[in-house]
């Protein structure tokens, strides 16, 4: 006689992200315990990738400071790593606690492997085989995000915001269902909610938009785990961990179809310095001499803007954040005297508004909304930048709030 084999239907798999806030407390832990046993309840296999409570993160990086001016990259990394250590387990302690069969992993644990960048290494490679078995087990596995193993099982962490990342590569690697970022806000904004009371909850956004948002000042998603999910056609769904209401789903261009704004959103940046190097000699070769060595430095400069060349000589303007401006300063002192520039001229208190938005592309219409709108104002524009869906404007930070409010109600968001 033939017995049939059970049927062994693979339960689909569900990635949850909690960020920082969602674990900043005992409550708020069980509270995401409770969630995710209910999204197991729902049918599906979850891994949870947590990021360290409230702001521990911060705290660790205090208290390295406390004992050494400049501690050593791999030694900053092991400590960060600790935050996450200690959510994971917590987690895991409160779904075994309702009687869901759990497991924490580390970063090194769950297969994670990455280069050996510390404070912002990349993902290389996933070895998912202990996470699959886990799951197999019937236990919702939770890892510790943000943190991976380099060479010589060195602990790497991935940059700050980067649990994200950990939560899109283990989906990936997972070929999961989809992945959630579990965070407290309802999702993303088309402008900051504390700033602009009108500010709407967006429902679907492109992921090039989502990048150009966080490049230009929101704080939103890890980028790094946007580029992932892109390549991989993961769909993000950003939402809050508190209420069940759907959030913000970040996707391909083409998925969105209610496309009527040009505009999706408004980012904001305080915190802005400009740096000018005065009278350049116009001549090949200048351009790389400044940006060189700041870029050895690791000082990201922004907005650039080169002015008319007049009888050979050129100004040469960008903006860095302010943190960066003194030691900026310092290099393009040094660089002044080597290319023969006449001087350096610093300036703070800037800030940096943009539109963004898909529908940009090819809209002059935009720009000059844009610029009427401040103008309107009286708010003066000091630079300019663009991409093919962002414009950039810098102005002085006394006025962001403004800014941002009008251009908020000027495109009708
Ligand atoms: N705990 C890390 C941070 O605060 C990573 C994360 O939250 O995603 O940056
Ligand atoms: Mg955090």
């Amino acid at each position: 006689m033939l017995t049939a084999a059970p049927e062994v239907v693979a339960r689909p798999i569900l990635v949850q992200k909690y960020g920082g806030s969602s674990l900043a407390t005992p409550v708020r832990i069980k509270r995401a315990a409770e969630r995710i046993a209910s999204s197991r309840r729902a049918g599906y296999d979850v891994v949870a990738v947590v990021s360290a409570m409230g702001e521990t993160t911060d705290r660790l990086l205090t208290l390295a400071s406390r004992v050494a001016r400049d501690p050593a990259a791999r030694e900053l990394d092991l400590l960060l790593s600790t935050g996450e250590g200690v959510s994971a387990p917590l987690v895991s302690m409160a779904l075994n606690e309702l009687g869901v069969p759990a497991v924490s992993l580390l970063g090194f644990q769950a297969g994670i492997q990455t280069d050996r960048r510390h404070a912002r290494a990349r993902i290389v490679g996933l070895t998912p085989g202990r996470i699959e078995r886990e799951l197999a087990g019937g236990r919702v596995v939770v890892v510790a995000g943000f943190q991976g193993i380099g060479e010589e099982m060195e602990v790497t962490t991935l940059g700050r915001g980067g649990s994200d990342t950990t939560a899109v590569a283990i989906a990936v690697a997972l070929k999961a269902q989809a992945c959630e970022i579990l965070t407290d806000v309802r999702g993303i904004y088309t402008a900051d909610p504390h700033l602009v009371p009108a500010a709407r909850l967006i429902p679907r956004i492109a992921y090039a938009e989502i990048l150009e948002l966080a490049s230009a000042g929101a704080r939103v998603m890890h980028p790094r785990s946007v580029e992932i999910a892109e390549a991989n056609g993961v769909q993000l769904h950003v939402r809050s961990s508190f209420v069940g209401a759907p959030g913000t789903m970040i996707c391909s261009e083409e998925v969105i179809m209610e496309d009527r704004n040009r505009v999706r959103g408004i980012a904001h940046e305080e915190h802005v310095a400009r740096l000018s190097v005065v009278g350049v000699p116009d001549r090949p070769g200048i351009a790389a001499a400044i940006f060189t060595p700041l870029a050895e430095a690791d000082i990201a400069a922004d907005v650039i803007v080169q002015t008319a060349s007049h009888e050979g000589v050129t100004d040469m303007s960008f903006t860095v954040s302010r943190v960066d401006a003194p030691q900026a300063e310092r290099i393009l002192q040094g660089v002044a005297r080597e290319i023969g520039a006449r001087t350096v001229l610093a300036q703070n208190g800037l800030a940096k508004v943009s539109v963004v938005g898909s529908g940009i592309r090819g809209h002059a219409g935009v720009a000059a909304t844009m610029f009427g709108t401040l103008s309107a104002r009286g708010i003066n524009i000091e630079m300019v930048s663009t991409s093919e869906i962002r414009i950039t404007c810098i102005i002085h930070a006394d006025r962001v709030n403004d800014a941002v409010i009008a251009l908020h109600d000027a495109f009708k968001l």
